[in-house]
């Protein structure tokens, strides 16, 4: 992928608007909003899935922001967008973003094992290098293993008291800010969190977190996308999820399914990650061990873009296993390389106000 094209997609299907008692005041809305575009992304609030929750009850509209913090303006934009509406008294606006967090961004997968943990840390390196402050928050119950990634294996979590109440102090790696559900499960205890109460706590975790300023914030999710993943997505500050497969035919129907599920629910699919996609020799020769081109006929398919394709390096492991990213300790291997490529891309769509 060219450094210049745009890793960022809007949604295809729109959500369908909740049940709503008055359809054309509704729509009326929803065509104001649409009139407001966010700067950087160039592109309109509601095709970028910052509006949700929106809701008109008798001459009131509700709707949630769901926004980084350097686009608070939007909400004033919105008001001012809604003013010529003559029936409404008046409009609620709730904004939802996480403090000090300008782009968060969850990295999700159909299923275990693909190397979505990978693809977060060393996104999360290639960030950092760019000049980027870099939060990672792993969230994945099943298998929170970031820490170990980063060389944090057993830390400890300081909780700290702030006037918005008690919050979780993050840990610092390469200058990564982390914090892993891993860290706050007790030893022999591994997290029994299931179904509805796994989204609450995690969502609620996002909230409790004490990041500082952060340019980037990932979110490592628990992999597939049962209701737990889709609500967390939906709840919190995300401007869309970066999808992770391998181009074995199993996990690519399960980023099909991926896709769908969070356009469904009006979540931007920032673009596929295809890891494991081919084997380099020694001698430079490349070999597609699980078969090619997967990756890229999705992407064209589901028309999301595909980020980049990642090889199999045993390095990535060593690397997971000392805490050493390989992005870090080779920033120049080609696997580093395609990191730094993706990290730039993402700098550009979202920051390029900031970065250039
Ligand atoms: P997930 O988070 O999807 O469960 P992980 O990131 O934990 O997957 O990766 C699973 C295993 O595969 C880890 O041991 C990791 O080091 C290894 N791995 C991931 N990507 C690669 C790669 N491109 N080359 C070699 N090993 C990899």
């Amino acid at each position: 992928m060219s450094s210049h094209q745009s890793p960022f997609q809007s949604p295809q299907s729109q959500p369908s608007p909740p049940d709503s008692p008055n359809p054309i005041r509704q729509q009326e809305v929803t065509q104001l909003l649409k009139q407001v575009i966010e700067p950087t992304l160039k592109n309109d609030i509601i095709s970028l899935g910052m509006v949700r929750n929106l809701r008109i009850v008798d001459d009131y509209v509700y709707l949630r922001l769901y926004v980084g913090s350097h686009q608070h303006q939007l909400q004033t934009e919105i008001q001012t967008a809604l003013s010529p509406l003559s029936w409404c008294k008046k409009t609620y606006i709730q904004l939802c973003t996480i403090p000090g967090v300008k782009i968060a961004i969850a990295v999700s997968s159909g299923k275990g094992g693909v190397g979505k943990s990978t693809t977060s840390v060393n996104l999360a390196a290639a960030l950092q290098l760019t000049g980027a402050k870099v939060g990672l928050l792993d969230a994945d119950v099943y298998g929170p293993n970031v820490p170990q990634m980063l060389g944090l294996g057993k830390s400890e979590v300081q909780v700290i008291d702030t006037p918005q109440g008690k919050r979780f102090l993050p840990l610092e790696s390469y200058g990564i800010k982390v914090m892993s559900v891993g860290l706050l499960a007790e030893p022999n205890h591994p997290l029994a969190w299931r179904g509805p109460v796994l989204h609450k706590i995690i969502t609620q975790f996002i909230n409790e977190v004490e990041w500082g300023e952060l340019d980037y914030l990932l979110i490592d999710l628990p992999p597939g996308t049962g209701d737990a993943q889709i609500t967390i997505v939906q709840e919190s500050p995300i401007c869309g999820v970066i999808l992770v497969t391998t181009p074995q035919q199993v996990a690519v129907s399960d980023v099909r399914r991926s896709v769908h599920m969070f356009r469904q629910v009006g979540v931007p699919v920032l673009g596929i990650i295809e890891n494991m996609s081919y084997f380099i020799y020694q001698n430079g020769e490349q070999t597609s061990i699980f078969g090619s081109g997967g990756g890229q006929k999705l992407a064209e398919e589901l028309q999301a873009p595909l980020l980049g394709q990642i090889p199999i390096d045993p390095r990535i492991c060593a690397g997971g296993d000392l805490g050493e990213p390989l992005t870090f300790s080779e920033p120049n291997s080609p696997v580093g390389e395609i990191f730094r490529q993706i990290a730039g891309a993402i700098n550009k769509t979202f920051l390029s106000d900031f970065f250039y």
